[in-house]
């Protein structure tokens, strides 16, 4: 457990392996945490609320400002230590820094901007509203972007005023770790941010069960979600989930082919495929599907596999050995059951270094069944399916069938075609002739089983502000 950047010695329990994915070594162990450490740092959190509430937009962003810098002068060495525990190649770990470095930032510039409202009142009166920062909150994060997600919590709870205790996924808290401990170096005073390690169901649900936390916000598995809303409601309190998709990307007839299959592989191999936005299911127009899919092919044999440590990568390993058996096994049953036709990849590579590690060749699979597992559910790995489709409304027919609603690309040059995928798909992000693109000046969320709220841009901060309306008669 760390409160503020300070190793809590008090902790005489048990420690877990952290390992590095893509040669399977130890990296480092952390303590596994318990219900009373728990209690310990949410108590920590209180006790560091008042001092922090009364604390003004402009100190605190002040705060946040220096630790952003100082991230962004130590970008290389986090790099190294986020791709070691998540296995992405180093250029994605450096992109991940400087996006924690960006979020922190953005935050800052929004410090004063969240205030009341004055409100005439007919008949004599007028109204005014103030907002006020909720008190302790809890923020539970995956290990996909374990950096950036981070960021996405603790920049709008803190600038608000709020306290925290960030439970990390416990495959990859040591970035989160060293990212808290740079927060102190700014000046951070303690018990304003707290990390406790440690399995979901004891830390996890510990944390969400606490009477102190006033608010959870989550990001994993739709399962792990509902899990939490269900227990956040037994003390009704506020949550934000952000939770998995299962993003459509959808080519037209008169798509620039190039530019789509070069979207095509960034936004399904990026991060291993382990991305919450990835394109996880391809919907190819008829007419253009056997030159695109030919380029595509041919993209997907160039990328180069391997240790993300090591120059000239383009992906690492999965993250974990669970996963790395799901999509295994995922591929094992479309080859056994018939359900679609592997043009490239499907193996786990044997030789050299990535006999080591949880690696999957990038692989792309055509003439797949509606029913297809591969379009059922989220495939958090680098398995491509590509289905074709006769026209717009075919594609768009078939992207919404899905429980999910996290983002949708369309590419097309055709305004009206533009036009009705904005208007017709479901989904909370839309993106036209590019994939995966994230800001946080713009907010980020989804529908369904994507989750409930929405993280970034200027409206996130009312997520953890809670609204008084004061009424005056003149
Ligand atoms: P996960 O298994 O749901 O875990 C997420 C976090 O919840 C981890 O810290 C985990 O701890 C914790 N947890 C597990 N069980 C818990 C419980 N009963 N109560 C409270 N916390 C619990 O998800 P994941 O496998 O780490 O991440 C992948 C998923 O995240 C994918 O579905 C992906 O799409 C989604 N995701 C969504 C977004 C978004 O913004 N919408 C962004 C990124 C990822 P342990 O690690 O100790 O198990």
């Amino acid at each position: 457990m760390q409160i503020n950047g300070n190793a809590v010695e008090a902790h005489s329990g048990e420690f877990f392996d952290i390992i590095n994915p893509a040669t399977c070594e130890l990296i480092d162990r952390v303590p596994k945490g318990t219900e009373d450490d728990v209690e310990v740092a949410v108590e920590a959190a209180s006790s560091a609320f008042k001092g922090w509430a009364s604390a003004s937009p402009q100190q605190r962003a002040r705060i946040l400002y220096i630790a952003a810098g100082i991230v962004r002068q130590r970008k290389d060495e986090l790099a190294v230590l986020l791709t070691r525990e998540q296995g992405k190649p180093l250029a994605e770990s450096k992109n991940e820094i400087e996006g924690f470095a960006h979020v922190l930032e953005y935050y800052c510039g929004l410090a004063s901007s969240s205030h009341g409202d004055f409100v005439p009142i007919p008949q004599n009166g007028y109204a005014f509203t103030v907002k006020k920062p909720l008190g302790v909150c809890a923020a539970i994060i995956p290990w996909n972007m374990p950096a950036l997600i981070m960021a996405w919590k603790i920049g709008p709870a803190l600038i608000s005023g709020n306290t925290l205790v960030l439970k990390p996924a416990s495959n990859t808290p040591l970035t989160n770790l060293t990212l808290a401990s740079i927060l102190s170096e700014a000046g951070l005073p303690p018990g304003v941010l707290n990390i406790v390690t440690g399995p979901g169901n004891i830390v996890g649900e510990s944390l969400v069960k606490s009477p102190k936390v006033k608010k959870i916000s989550f990001t994993g598995e739709a399962r792990t979600g509902k899990r939490v809303a269900e227990l956040a409601a037994c003390g009704m309190k506020r949550v934000t989930l952000e939770l998995g998709g299962s993003d459509p990307m959808l080519v037209c007839d008169d798509a620039d082919l190039e530019a789509a299959v070069l979207g095509a592989l960034r936004g399904r191999f990026y991060n291993c495929g382990q991305t919450c936005t990835a394109v996880k299911r391809l919907f190819v127009f008829e007419t253009v599907a056997e030159k695109f899919i030919k380029k595509l092919e041919a993209g997907i044999r160039n990328l180069r596999v391997g240790n993300g440590m090591h120059e000239n990568i383009d992906m690492g390993p999965l993250n974990n050995r669970r996963q790395w058996e799901y999509i295994k096994k995922l591929v094992e049953d479309v080859e056994e059951k018939d359900e679609g036709r592997i043009v490239t990849g499907g193996r786990v590579p044997e030789n050299g270094v990535c006999s080591k590690g949880f690696f999957f060749e990038p692989t792309l699979v055509t003439d797949v069944p509606r029913e297809s597992r591969l379009l059922k559910e989220e495939v958090f790995g680098p398995v491509l399916p590509v289905v074709q489709v006769k026209d717009l409304d075919e594609a768009i027919e078939e992207a919404n069938n899905t429980c999910y609603g996290l983002g949708a690309s369309l590419w097309t040059k055709n305004l009206d075609k533009a036009h009705k995928g904005c208007e017709q798909l479901n989904a909370g992000i839309i993106w036209l002739n590019q994939h995966l693109k994230i800001a946080p000046e713009v907010p980020f969320g989804g529908t369904g089983q994507s989750g409930i709220g929405r993280e970034n841009g200027p409206d996130s901060l009312s997520e953890y502000l809670d609204l008084k309306t004061v009424m005056l008669k003149t």
